[in-house]
């Protein structure tokens, strides 16, 4: 029988992980042929998930992994597929805004034939206006810029083989950034849309300053532009000043020397600094993910699991 792990990164989920296992669970229960097994990311959660997490999973179908701290989502997938054993895996955010009832659906896409069954949201009814007008800027620009294309609203709710699931992990940067990472690996990909849920419960752990350095690390991620775009307005203040020079010197010659203009001279000398400190900047983003690469550092650190403990007493049960 193929397995199928449902990977669940949970990050201050105590208000709902309850609600989502039993949801889930209605709709894996009823199907048939597959063994479903769950996996939770406990993501260094500072409320009540792990021990909420810790009865949940005495069943056999579920297994947790605790985290030391919190390493953030990406962390949670990358360690969710590392420790997965399936044919195929899930992953699903905990807050049942990733409708399990389509799973059924997305193992249908792998079983036609797909590597990947990948889900998109047809509308943002759950998001403020402002983000979704921002996110949309965002994937216009960094599809215009980047290798990869990412489909606006394609979330990490997806379903993938083996294949995929060994193409992802062999991956392995530190600083990741799944999205791109899904669309660089490549493999037969079939969409899904759905409509937009709201959270059943608990709050989004997305503020406004997390999701605009996520959209700066997306753009570092996966494309070298910016720091071209710093050579190129380089290239184009250093031409317009030797214009400028060649303007004033044949200026002097032919009208002979004038007052200097003190406000000209320092608009460019703030213009210039400008540039100079905002491609220093672009520098020092690729510097840092360089920097923070080298050193190698593991994805994530378990601090406690239920993988590969005895669940004797409730197995005899169920
Ligand atoms: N999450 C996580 N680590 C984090 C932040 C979030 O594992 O540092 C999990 C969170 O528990 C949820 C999923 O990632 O299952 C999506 O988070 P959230 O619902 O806050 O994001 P949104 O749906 O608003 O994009
Ligand atoms: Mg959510």
């Amino acid at each position: 029988m193929k397995k199928i792990d449902i990977i669940v990164p949970c990050y201050n989920e105590s208000e709902v992980i309850n609600l989502f296992y039993s949801e889930a669970k209605k709709t894996t229960d009823r199907i048939t042929g597959y063994e479903i097994h769950y996996l939770f990311i406990d993501d260094g959660s500072k409320d009540d998930t792990l021990n909420k997490l810790k009865i949940i999973c005495q069943n056999a179908d579920a297994d947790y992994i605790s985290f030391s701290r919190n390493f953030g989502k990406e962390a949670a997938m990358y360690a969710g597929l590392q420790n997965s054993t399936g044919d195929m895996a899930v992953i699903m955010d905990a807050d049942l805004q990733h409708p399990p009832a389509l799973i059924p659906q997305m193992i249908e896409g792998i079983e036609e034939g797909y590597d990947c069954t990948a889900t998109h949201r047809a509308t943002r009814d759950g998001d403020s206006k402002l983000r979704v007008a921002l996110t949309n800027r965002f994937y216009n620009f960094v599809n215009k810029i980047s290798e990869v294309d990412m489909p606006n609203g394609a979330g990490d709710f997806r379903m993938m083989n083996r294949k995929m699931i060994n193409a992802v992990l062999a991956m392995s940067e530190v600083q990741r950034f799944s999205k791109g990472i899904f669309s660089w690996v490549g493999f037969k990909t079939k969409w899904i849309a759905f409509n937009d849920v709201e959270r059943a419960a608990g709050e989004t752990k997305w503020s406004f300053w997390k999701l605009f350095l996520y959209a700066v690390d997306g753009i570092t991620a996966f494309s070298t532009a910016p720091l071209r775009l710093a050579s190129v307005l380089g290239s184009i203040i250093s031409a317009s000043a030797f214009v400028y020079l060649i303007y004033i010197i044949l200026k002097t010659i032919i009208v002979g020397k004038d007052f200097p203009g003190y406000a000209s001279v320092v608009t460019l000398i703030l213009f210039i600094g400008g540039i100079i400190i905002l491609t220093c900047g672009i520098l020092g983003e690729y510097i840092a993910k360089i920097y923070m690469e080298v050193k190698h550092r593991p994805i994530y650190l378990t601090g406690e699991t239920s993988i590969n403990s005895s669940k004797e007493e409730n197995k005899d049960e169920g």
